[in-house]
């Protein structure tokens, strides 16, 4: 999935920032576990992944666009990622963690990174 992947993108920066004005320390991209997390609260032994809808196949509109041209190779790709999404959350489950899933539709929503917020502070 190189290229896929990107670094700092604004969804992922907004829930940085809501956790952040929490008092909630975390550390990016940790290269040691499984699916190397977009944020890491180790205090709080969990893992949260921003996950982008198209990329990773949500269950929205902006998840489900049909790629038009190469039809078979998108459905096939975005099957693949979404597979391997959930591998990767069953080993870092395995190794102890809570893992949370921000979807980008999701990010810029006041009243769900608050619910997020506290779950997290609750730990
Ligand atoms: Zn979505």
């Amino acid at each position: 999935m190189k290229g896929v992947r990107q670094k700092d993108t604004a969804p992922e920066v907004a829930v940085r920032r809501c956790l952040h004005a929490h008092g909630l320390r975390y550390s990016l991209h940790r290269r040691d576990l499984p699916g190397r997390p977009d944020i890491v609260l180790p205090k709080r032994r969990t893992v949260v992944f921003v996950h982008g809808c198209f990329w990773h196949a949500h269950d929205c509109a902006h998840g489900t666009v049909a790629a038009k041209r190469n039809a078979d190779f998108w459905a096939e790709k975005l099957s693949a990622n979404r597979a391997r999404d959930l591998r990767v959350q069953e080993q870092l489950r395995r190794q102890g963690w809570h893992v949370e899933v921000v979807w980008e539709c999701q990010a810029s929503d006041r009243a769900y990174l608050g619910t997020l917020t506290r779950r997290l502070l609750s730990r």
